[in-house]
């Protein structure tokens, strides 16, 4: 069966992904009468539509992103509500606080539609700031392929962090600040968990801080920050800034004096894309699932048909269809991590 056929569940509309039966749209990138939110990432969370569906623990951040007035139905994970004759459930994906799946069922047919996820409850390695991936049964699942090609493979993420780790003491021992540009929701929280605080101090740049703020609220727990203005110049040789892409050669940025910086991405793994960017240092941290991470969580799914949204979708198809499943692709409008990074102003 093709993607589109009558009875889908889900389909696709240019509004974005659709549930005909229950009347509501999930993620769209148009304004619409009721949008079913994956997680509040600026690619997948819009403003304009009238009535919103999403988990209670992304609530903090898409109220402080699309207006405090919204009108927002905030559910547990496992909860489910009846929208229109469909049952519709939220699961979490381990990207980032708050992120879900969306579970819909109707008339015995399971789907499920991934957003953007990081398989973190599946290949042991545990994203400590959000509630980890939790594989759900379905008969089709719609999954998203950031990086969804052989060449991605994350390496274990406290390795990573040791790395990151062992640069910043490299630079305090040398006597000059390190600059660490991470986007502001999610990626800068997951490096901040991982810091060694017995280094020195931790500045955030105040886009940053606001969504520290909210993951504290949440109850996680992230070591102490700095904003910058209250740090010594002293004390600043020796700390560690973490900040949006956006400030790289800024004016804040230069308030540090002396510094090493380094970016941490997915999308460092590409041969360049350190040189690129133009940082000292690159380090692989991703917060969507690897190549085996994708193939893990589909299998774990259970579903006899996948339809994978947005990345390497062609790559992805022709695996799934080897593998002896029904495979199809949605062209969506949802972005990469780099997305995320337009909509933050330094
Ligand atoms: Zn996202």
């Amino acid at each position: 069966m093709a993607p589109g056929t009558h009875d889908d569940l889900i389909v696709l509309r240019p509004q974005g992904l659709y549930c005909p039966a229950g009347d509501f749209h999930i993620d769209p990138w148009r304004p619409v009468a009721r949008a079913v939110l994956t997680h509040a990432h600026a690619d997948h969370a819009r403003a304009g539509h009238t009535r919103y569906l999403a988990t209670a623990a992304s609530e903090g951040v898409l109220r402080t992103r699309l207006g405090q007035g919204i009108a927002l139905q905030g559910l547990a994970y496992g909860e489910a509500v009846d929208v229109n004759g469909v049952r519709v459930s939220l699961h979490p994906a381990g990207h980032v606080l708050g992120s879900a799946q969306v579970r819909v069922e109707h008339r015995g047919q399971v789907w499920v539609a991934s957003g953007d996820f990081f398989a973190s409850g599946i290949d042991g390695d545990i994203n400590a700031t959000c509630a980890p991936f939790e594989p759900v049964r379905c008969d089709c699942f719609i999954t998203e392929s950031t990086f969804g090609l052989p060449i991605y493979r994350w390496r274990a993420q406290a390795a990573v962090l040791g790395e990151i780790n062992a640069w910043w003491q490299a630079n305090a021992d040398a006597g000059r600040a390190s600059l660490l540009l991470g986007y502001s929701f999610g990626k800068a929280q997951r490096l901040l968990a991982g810091l060694d605080a017995a280094i020195g101090l931790i500045v955030c740049h105040g886009a940053v801080e606001a969504l520290n703020e909210v993951y504290r609220a949440a109850g996680v727990v992230l070591p102490a920050t700095q904003r910058l203005d209250a740090v010594s110049k002293a004390d600043l040789k020796r700390a560690i800034a973490i900040a949006p892409p956006a400030v790289q050669g800024s004016a804040w940025a230069r308030r540090l004096g002396e510094h090493s910086d380094a970016f941490a991405s997915g999308w460092m793994q590409l041969r360049g894309a350190r040189r690129r960017q133009g940082v000292d240092r690159g380090f692989v941290l991703s917060d969507h699932a690897d190549w085996p991470g994708l193939q893990r969580a589909i299998a774990a799914t259970g579903a006899e048909r996948v339809i994978v949204t947005h990345g390497y979708e062609a790559v992805m198809v022709r695996w799934l269809q080897q593998q002896g499943l029904q495979a199809g692709s949605f062209q969506t409008q949802y972005g990469d991590d780099a997305a995320e990074a337009a909509h933050e102003t330094p």
